[in-house]
């Protein structure tokens, strides 16, 4: 099957396919990719990108943080990432008195690098194709659970079996939705410091009315340092480690980027679902997302009106803020464009073809004749439960309370099961997560969430999945939501850290109180209830589409041989390319390619939360002062090109023909955020920083030259270095 499904691959190649789609793997560029980026204006070779006998580019490509991407760009261990990216860290480090997020922050040598526990770097040493020995002994009569646990056993067999250094580290994963499986080989540096970030004003300029909107003018970036032990491996925190000696690191490019260049992305995008069926689709965007938008609108209105009041708010809320309006403003956009652009139609084509290729051959007639029809059951099974699951983890997610909850009934767990002592060993884990949590928790900002959400709950999840005991509760605020919120908060301990903290003192007590506490008994309610009634339905009919998806990925794969296939995005490396191009958004409506500095000062509203510029920057502006990095008396911002990316992809490097840093990677276009269920060439493109707007910034605007120095700037088009390289 797999040498079946890699010949089918392979002829795929002949074939175009549509130009800027795809998330590829580096270890198959050369096969399946090369000619193409080539013929697109790419200089290198694919051994250039991704090599395991010589530095490439993959050795300056780091998972940053486990959710996004980051770039080495000097010889001394300096990352580029999206302010977004770095921005929970930047908020840890910042007060009213030293605000980062408002203010920048900028070290001026090493000593002033400040460490962020926690936080980690991962390098890919190389990748493998294991499909092979994951799944032997795998037959297809097998039972799903039996199926698993062969391929855990392989996996085991194969973990144990890598050839890996001792400081390295194994991670495999399942492509093509489990028909195929490869290993990674991976080094993880834990010693990262912040060296530098921009004002919010600059790095997320524009906030959340230009969130996932072109044209934008934000300057998304922080700096970061890797540390290593003095033989430049992986460490844990120590104040005299090093600045990591890296493999390779990205020169940055100052020619910049002109229409039409060929563009690459290189990253870890999180998660696509590009072959699922029309009905998942229509599901997701018309029933899903409506349910999280519309619990998301409650609690962003409480917090985005709390935070423009206060300062001190603000700095305690702009990563949670980020983190909860980024996926709302993204599934708006995402449902929008998918219906505006048909794409649920175009799916259910595609799938009428599909049928009528496979009831013409009787082998595929046979394995997957019934396989559409038997998910669009499933899916009217599946349905009710996945609503009310959605309704409950936006519970989860959005109330601060529930997720206190969540982390404190894991110790109760622990007493539970191995006692006082067992419970005492981890008490100072315990401790310092409430330290953390309460220093940026605002009692009152929680209980008007809850208030909205529980509303939401009350109202909207179907009667018989609603969990008694909070029924019972509301009914006893005389369905007052406010009420019922203020009871929940008045009759509690959690929302208090002295308490808190004073009852931790006896171990015995701190567990009794917090059984029997109000806030914490209801919220386990509602948890247990959705646990025990509405998962288990879930998961069985989950468990179910999950085999039918795999089934129909293989499927697509033998039946549309004309095509090529490249694997849903899984957090693993990917190389994405395309080209710098602006896009018809709609009737009448065409976007150019880039912005400028010009923009900024358009959009200028003194004073306002989003759009207010600090005043460096606009005596920069107005004296024209753009150093080496303007062009023409002009300062580029941002750009946009048809490269396939997705979240985690934050951070990535916008990699230019000959392999330097034009760009980096922080968004897509509001009509192409659709793209990771439905991606559509004409429309989608992905948002990038110029790189010589981040230097201007760096050098320009805070004076932090002595970083640009340490970079390695070099001019591919106007002084080309010999033999094509630079
Ligand atoms: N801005 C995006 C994110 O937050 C990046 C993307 O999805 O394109 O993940």
């Amino acid at each position: 099957m797999k040498k079946l499904l890699v010949s089918l691959l392979l002829l795929a190649v002949l074939v175009q396919a549509r130009a800027g789609e795809g998330m590829w793997l580096p270890l198959f560029l050369k096969q399946l990719n090369e000619a193409e980026m080539k013929s697109m204006g790419m200089k290198m070779n694919a051994e250039d990108i991704y090599s395991v006998n010589k530095g490439s580019l993959k050795d300056a490509i780091v998972s940053f943080g486990g959710g996004c991407t980051g770039e080495i760009i000097s010889g001394q261990g300096l990352v580029l990432t999206n302010h977004h990216c770095g921005v929970g860290y930047i908020q840890s480090h910042s007060s009213v008195e030293k605000n980062y997020i408002d203010n920048g922050f900028w070290a001026k040598s090493r000593a002033e690098e400040i460490p962020n526990p926690g936080l980690f770097v991962t390098f890919i040493v190389r990748m493998e194709d294991v499909t092979a020995q994951a799944l032997q002994g795998v037959t297809a009569g097998m039972s799903e659970r039996d199926r698993q646990s062969a391929i855990d056993r392989n996996l085991n067999t194969i973990r144990a079996n890598a050839a890996k250094e001792s400081y390295q580290e194994t991670m495999i994963r399942p492509f093509y939705k489990g028909n195929q499986y490869f290993l990674f080989i991976t080094e993880t540096y834990r010693d990262v410091r912040l060296v530098g970030a921009p004002p919010a004003s600059i790095g997320s300029y524009g906030h959340d009315t230009d969130n996932w909107v072109w044209p934008r003018h934000a300057a998304d970036f922080s700096l970061f340092r890797v540390y290593a032990g003095p033989d430049n491996k992986p460490a844990e925190y120590a104040a005299d480690n090093v600045p990591l000696q890296p493999r390779h690191f990205l020169p940055i490019s100052m020619d910049g980027v002109a229409e039409g260049d060929f563009t690459m992305i290189f990253g870890f995008p999180g998660r696509t679902d590009e072959y699922l069926p029309a009905v998942a689709v229509d599901n997701m965007v018309n029933v899903l997302n409506p349910i999280r938008i519309g619990m998301r609108d409650k609690s962003l209105a409480v917090i985005n009106e709390a935070m423009r009041n206060s300062t001190e708010v603000k700095i305690q809320y702009t990563a949670k803020q980020s983190r909860i309006a980024n996926a709302w403003k993204k599934w708006m956009g995402e449902s929008q464009g998918v219906n505006r652009t048909g794409g649920i139609a175009r799916k259910q084509q595609l799938e009428a073809d599909f049928q009528r290729r496979v009831d013409g051959n009787a082998a595929w007639k046979q394995s997957y004749g019934a396989l559409l029809t038997d998910y669009k059951k499933l899916y009217e099974q599946i349905m009710p439960y996945a609503k009310t699951r959605d309704y409950v983890s936006e519970l989860g997610v959005n109330i601060e309370l529930f997720q206190l909850v969540s982390t404190l009934n894991r110790f109760i767990t622990i007493y539970d099961n191995n006692g006082v002592a067992g419970f005492d060993a981890r008490k100072p884990q315990l401790v310092s997560y409430l330290e953390n949590f309460y220093a940026d928790y605002r009692p009152e900002i929680d209980k008007q969430v809850m208030a909205a959400l529980m509303e939401e709950y009350f109202n909207k999840v179907t009667v018989d999945h609603l969990d008694p005991f909070a029924v019972e509760q509301i009914g006893f605020a005389g369905k007052d939501y406010d009420v019922f919120a203020a009871t929940v908060f008045a009759k509690s301990m959690l929302d208090d850290k002295d308490e808190m903290l004073k009852a931790l003192e006896s171990s015995d007590v701190f567990i009794q109180r917090l059984k029997s506490d109000y806030a914490f008994t209801l919220s386990r309610s509602i948890i247990t209830h959705n646990e025990q009634k509405v998962l288990p339905e879930y998961n069985a009919i989950r468990t179910k589409l999950d085999l039918l998806e795999r089934n129909y990925m293989q499927a697509q794969m033998e039946v549309f041989t004309e095509k090529r296939f490249y694997p849903d995005a899984n957090s693993t490396l990917r190389v994405t390319y395309g080209k710098a191009e602006g896009y018809d958004a709609r009737d009448a409506v065409n976007y150019r390619y880039m912005t400028t500095l010009d923009g900024v000062m358009e959009k200028y509203k003194p004073g306002d939360y989003e759009f207010d510029v600090p005043q460096r920057l606009r005596e920069l502006h107005a004296a024209k002062d753009y150093g080496p990095y303007g062009v023409n008396g002009e300062m580029p911002v941002c750009f946009i090109g048809s490269n396939h990316t997705t979240g985690g992809n934050s951070g990535s490097p916008a990699i230019d023909a000959w392999g330097n840093l034009i760009g980096l990677n922080f968004d897509r276009t509001w009509e192409g955020t659709m793209s990771d269920l439905n991606y559509d060439p004409t429309i989608c493109r992905n948002i990038m920083v110029d790189a010589r707007y981040l230097l201007f910034i760096i050098d320009k605007f805070a004076g932090a030259g002595h970083l640009v120095q340490e970079m390695k700037l070099v001019y591919p088009k106007s002084k080309p270095a010999k033999k094509g390289k630079n």
